[in-house]
């Protein structure tokens, strides 16, 4: 069972069974996209006060990797390592975001539109009973 899967898989992944558990899950990339990497937030990521909890005491942390290391030796030596190499590349890829997951399953731009039109039907119908009967009905089809 895991021999087949070992072929199947890139090379560079050298176990699918090790990135599958919790306590190998780091950060999701779009969280550190979207604030990690801001200059301040990664300012106080590096330089964290001392936590007996983490490892090296929290003093030796790759803001891109999500990841404690126990020594500045051991950190520099990561970040060296192919594996932060390919993170920071997936990194540049822009974050995954809302829009685009609407867009994948068919929504998107058409969504807001309706949004926006119930919104505006509700506006409209604070002024006469009418409309807001008119929208209440179109809101409810749509
Ligand atoms: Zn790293």
């Amino acid at each position: 069972m895991g021999r087949q899967r070992r072929s199947r898989v890139h090379k560079a992944q050298r176990d699918v069974h090790r990135a599958a558990r919790t306590r190998v899950r780091t950060r999701d990339l779009d969280l550190i996209q979207h604030n990690d990497l801001r200059p301040e937030e990664r300012e106080k990521l590096e330089n964290q006060p001392i936590d007996e909890e983490k490892p090296g005491l929290g003093q030796h942390y790759c803001v891109e990797c999500a990841k404690y290391y126990e020594t500045d030796v051991a950190l520099k030596t990561h970040v060296k390592t192919k594996v932060h190499r390919r993170r920071l590349k997936e990194l540049r890829e822009p974050a995954y975001t809302i829009e685009e997951s609407e867009r994948a399953v068919g929504l998107g731009r058409d969504h807001g539109k309706d949004h926006m039109n119930a919104a505006i039907n509700v506006k409209v119908g604070d002024k006469s009973g009418d409309v807001a009967q008119d929208s209440k009905m179109a809101t409810e089809t749509a």
